[in-house]
């Protein structure tokens, strides 16, 4: 499996998967015209996506959606959004798996301010990616669903000391740290530790905030959890807010 983050964080998200068989991108929240450029520097033409997957309705997770002729898999009770602005519309069930050319899709609901907000597993025979971001809360659920995972895409959105002391309004202040938010660093860290197994190759930290946090920080965060657990063998990386993340092949 090769992945792929194409964009990340509240500008806009969007997550590049191949397997043998399909091209998927989960979330399309930049533009028609950086989607294509980013893809096409992976040597991927848009015609040639499979399945776009969405995890929810928020601009910096659909911004293209448009304008995107490949098949669109939405949570089904977000359809009424999209049913007059979509082509080739799909709908899931958040908890029943499909296939799509033999990778298997799981989505999971997650705590978030949105209509039906899902994180997505992705499987082949050998190889399973999580992918949670925009999520307030960690539920028994999520990491049900994320359990022996060999590569995680997970939110690492605030720290909680920059948030505190930022310009942001106090409102904006308690939804991102609601239980519909967005996830802390410490958060994400104990999320982590919960997940290290020895098949676990690649953690990307995504979605970070411009303001709250910085990749450093973030880092600094995840990495104290792998060495508490003597943990060697997971590459950490930051997902590029704004270009093309570096392929990785789990
Ligand atoms: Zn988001
Ligand atoms: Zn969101």
């Amino acid at each position: 499996m090769k992945i792929c983050t194409l964009a990340s964080g509240s500008s806009g998200n969007s997550l590049f998967v191949e397997t043998e068989k399909t091209k998927i991108l989960v979330d399309a929240g930049i533009s028609h015209r950086q989607l294509t450029a980013r893809l096409k520097k992976l040597g991927v033409q848009m015609s040639d996506i499979n399945a776009v997957l969405i995890t929810h309705e928020h601009t910096d997770h659909a911004a293209a959606l448009p304008s995107i002729k490949a098949p669109v898999y939405v949570s089904s009770s977000t359809v009424s959004i999209w049913k007059d602005r979509v082509e080739d519309l799909k709908e899931f069930e958040p908890g029943r798996s499909f296939s799509l050319n033999g990778a298997l899709v799981t989505p999971f609901p997650v705590p978030h301010d949105a209509l039906d907000p899902v994180g997505f597993t992705i499987e082949t025979d050998h190889t399973k990616l999580g992918v949670v971001t925009d999520i307030g809360s960690v539920t028994a659920l999520v990491k049900e669903r994320l359990k022996g995972s060999n590569a995680l895409i997970l939110e690492f959105n605030y720290d909680e000391g920059m948030l505190l002391y930022s310009s942001y309004p106090w409102e904006l202040k308690q939804r991102i740290k609601s239980r519909l938010g967005h996830l802390s660093n410490e958060d994400a860290s104990g999320l982590l530790n919960d997940l290290i197994h020895e098949g676990l190759r690649h953690v990307l930290l995504a979605h970070l905030s411009e303001v709250n946090n910085t990749p450093v920080r973030a880092l600094d965060s995840a990495s104290s959890v792998l060495l508490r657990n003597g943990i060697e063998h997971v590459r950490l990386m930051v997902a590029k807010r704004r270009a093309l993340g570096d392929v990785v092949i789990v």
